[in-house]
């Protein structure tokens, strides 16, 4: 997913050019690959659990919601 977003994949439709998401999503991109599932501590209140995980979708915009994480769809709250 990083890398297909690291290509530019559906940039086109924002509605600005973000000048810092390459530099961001590198850098995530990184912590990803660095992640170790052995070593990572899991208990309450540290990370939402699969259940708790992206719940939703916005089917005009085809992204995911992680409600109630998020409470709508980023591009349909855009400039509310
Ligand atoms: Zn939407």
């Amino acid at each position: 997913m990083l890398d297909l977003a690291l290509s530019r994949h559906r940039w086109e439709e924002l509605t600005y050019e973000p000048p810092r998401a390459e530099g961001y999503l590198r850098t995530y991109r990184a912590m990803v690959e660095e992640f170790d599932p052995a070593t990572a501590r899991v208990g309450a209140g540290v990370l939402p659990g699969p259940q708790e995980a992206a719940m939703a979708s916005c089917v005009r915009h085809r992204v995911l919601d992680a409600l109630p994480f998020w409470q709508a769809c980023v591009f349909c709250t855009a400039g509310v």
